[in-house]
């Protein structure tokens, strides 16, 4: 009869824990390689802007005649690209998102 194997899974789910999380109370934790957003130590920076340069969503922005560096995290794909390209080795792929916002997040460095 087809209403026993019907039965076994209202069971199974009755007793079991939930397969979701309470997000954003229970967070789950990254994965190793889980690209989040980039952060700078603007101490070494030299602002050659080729970060600036290589971004393919325009989301870095140099200025050197101020020493600023500047990020719009929700145009960045976390493509990596800039952390690859930094001759210091300043730029760091963290594994914490950007946390979602009703408009545009701009984060600003100077030296
Ligand atoms: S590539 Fe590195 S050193 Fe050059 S401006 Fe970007 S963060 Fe600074
Ligand atoms: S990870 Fe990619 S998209 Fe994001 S800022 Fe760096 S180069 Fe631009």
């Amino acid at each position: 009869m087809a209403f026993v194997p019907f039965a076994k899974t209202i069971f199974k789910n009755l007793v079991s824990k939930p397969a979701t999380r309470l997000y954003p109370v229970t967070a789950r934790k990254p994965f190793d390689r889980t690209r989040g957003h980039i952060e700078i130590d603007i101490q070494q920076c030299i602002f050659c802007g080729l970060c600036d340069r290589k971004c393919p969503t325009h989301a870095i922005t140099v200025t050197k005649a101020d020493k600023g560096w500047s990020i719009e995290r929700m145009r960045c794909i976390q493509c990596n690209s800039c952390v690859e390209v930094c001759p210091k080795k300043c730029l760091n792929m963290d594994q914490q998102y950007t946390r979602p916002a009703p408009g545009k997040v701009v984060d600003t460095f100077h030296a």
